[in-house]
């Protein structure tokens, strides 16, 4: 079965306040979206990146073995936009982000492999270990939710081409249109779980930067 991956990397990252749009940001001498590309290359038969506008000539030079095409307004168009580049031989889409740049492959392997066990939809999640509350507008408690049954979301999100390309069709709105799973659940298919890593975390706000180049750094000296 042939894997395509598709990254939407053409967000502006605004919470990370930024010289530049997220996915290039540098971490260790690399751009987060080059660190992303890398770490899922192993699981992939083509790579189809959604830049800025702006950027799409940088990114085909940056990224030579990759297809560029310019991403939209909000996450779901840069992925359909990418969407439509796929050839008509691949069976297997994941969707990842290039701000999740650490995602170790066993993770990405094990989506790959549920999908072609049969599943239509598969993420990879971690338990929350937080405690959570629903609060009102105003920050006043409304409740405690139980958390045992709730699960932190990451990708890459791994789909049968055939499923993706109908759920984003059928282009849901509202809670369940924050990833493209959700755009799945709105079908009323199944979507079924894989165990995530914390390394999947997402690049969003500064401090999220300063682990990343934590990280690296402890990584190339070895620790
Ligand atoms: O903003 P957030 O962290 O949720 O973005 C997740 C991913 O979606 C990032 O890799 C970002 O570049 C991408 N994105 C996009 N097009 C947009 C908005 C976000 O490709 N319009």
């Amino acid at each position: 079965m042939t894997v395509a991956v598709v990254i939407p990397a053409a967000g502006r990252g605004e919470r990370l306040g930024a010289d530049r749009p997220k996915a290039f940001v540098d971490v260790a001498g690399r751009s987060l979206l080059e660190h992303a590309v890398d770490g899922i290359r192993p699981v992939a038969d083509l790579i189809v990146v959604a830049a800025p506008t702006t950027l799409v000539e940088q990114v085909r030079s940056l990224l030579s073995d990759v297809e560029v095409v310019a991403g939209g307004d909000v996450r779901q168009d840069s992925v359909r936009a990418a969407l439509a580049l796929l050839p008509a031989d691949v069976d297997i889409v994941l969707v990842h982000d290039a701000a999740r740049a650490w995602v170790p492959v066993e993770v990405s392997w094990r989506v790959v492999q549920a999908v072609r066990d049969g599943a239509d939809a598969v993420i990879p999640v971690v338990a929350v270990t937080d405690t959570v509350k629903e609060v009102e507008s105003d920050g006043a408690v409304v409740r405690t939710v139980d958390r045992t049954s709730l699960r932190c979301v990451q990708t890459p999100q791994g789909f049968r081409r055939d499923v993706l390309v109908r759920a984003h069709a059928a282009g849901a709105t509202g809670p369940s249109a924050t990833d493209d799973a959700g755009l799945v659940e709105a079908l009323g298919l199944t979507v079924v779980t894989v165990e995530g890593s914390a390394e999947a975390f997402k690049v969003t706000t500064p401090f999220d930067l300063e682990v990343a180049r934590a990280l690296m750094t402890s990584r190339s000296a070895g620790v």
